[in-house]
């Protein structure tokens, strides 16, 4: 089976929000210094379901980032978990693209490689967190779609996916070719393998412009963004300690839960 897994690059979601410092003029959040950008964990979840396929059925798995040219190494991450291939997608004209904007760029990309039969994505980038840039691939390549895959089965140039829904679970029939985003649910992707670390370092991992590729500048970046990030601002969140005084534990449960109520806890 080919498979063609979207990953972005993301500010590490596991740095403290207090941590991060918001740039009002750019609209964009800064990480601390030093604290490198990683794949986005949704992103490696897809992998792993993509490697979890490639184990079953055999196959190739290639990696797609849009970004800038140091997005490279989350191409070399899904490498060094046992990805075959990847590009990253790097242009002037792509930057401040919308998921419109988005989409069609990795769609053109998909369509240049072509020959596939299952592209993956995360369910969301844990930076903007639309979730919506899967469904336009989708859109744009006129391909059947399934949102929050936990499980993928092959069968007789159709697959079998089971998806997650808030009290149970589907399973839909698509022909292949499918675009399928997968949810969190999946587990825990697999680590790099040594052998696979020091394949992806000596991998060059080929940068496609927008030439390259197929997309006119009009059609991506902020100018073709159908809306404008006005605002970026961070949750505040006021805290405040209070003491629950009481002679026994039952008197001290009962008043917390007193307590709680009153605030609007429960
Ligand atoms: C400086 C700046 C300015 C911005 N200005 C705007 C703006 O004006 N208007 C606006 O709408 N948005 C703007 N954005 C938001 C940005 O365009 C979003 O990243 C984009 O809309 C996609 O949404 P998302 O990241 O939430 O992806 P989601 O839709 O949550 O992503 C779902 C999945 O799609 C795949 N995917 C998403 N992005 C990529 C990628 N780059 N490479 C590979 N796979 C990917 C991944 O598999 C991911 O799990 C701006 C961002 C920045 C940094």
């Amino acid at each position: 089976m080919n498979m063609i897994v979207c990953v972005k690059q993301v500010p590490d979601p596991e740095v403290p929000p207090a941590k991060f410092r918001i740039d009002a003029k750019t609209k964009q959040v800064m990480p601390p210094e030093g604290i490198p950008p990683v794949i986005n964990p949704f992103d490696e979840r897809a992998l792993e379901l993509a490697l979890r396929l490639k184990d079953a059925y055999g196959g190739k798995i290639t990696v797609l980032t849009m970004g800038s040219a140091k997005s490279e190494s989350v191409v070399k991450r899904g490498i060094s978990m046992g990805a075959d291939d990847g590009f990253v997608l790097s242009d002037p004209s792509f930057q401040d693209s919308d998921s419109f904007g988005t989409a069609h760029i990795l769609a053109a990309a998909i369509q240049k490689i072509g020959n596939y039969d299952l592209i993956l994505c995360g369910r969301q980038a844990s930076d903007w967190d639309e979730g919506v840039v899967g469904s336009i691939i989708a859109e744009n390549l006129s391909l059947p779609f399934i949102a929050l895959a936990l499980a993928i089965e092959a069968a007789d140039k159709a697959l079998k996916v089971k998806r997650v829904t808030t009290d149970g679970y589907q399973v839909f029939s698509v022909p292949v070719p499918a675009m399928v985003t997968v949810c969190w649910d999946v587990g825990r992707p697999r680590l790099p393998s040594g052998s696979g670390v020091i394949m992806a370092a000596r991998k060059k991992i080929p940068v496609w412009s927008a030439a390259d590729i197929g997309v006119d500048a009009g059609q991506v970046g902020k100018g073709a963004a159908r809306k404008e990030a006005a605002e970026l601002s961070r949750r505040e969140w006021a805290r405040k300690c209070e003491i629950i005084q009481a002679e026994t534990p039952d008197e001290a449960g009962t008043k917390l839960a007193e307590k709680l109520r009153e605030v609007g806890a429960f």
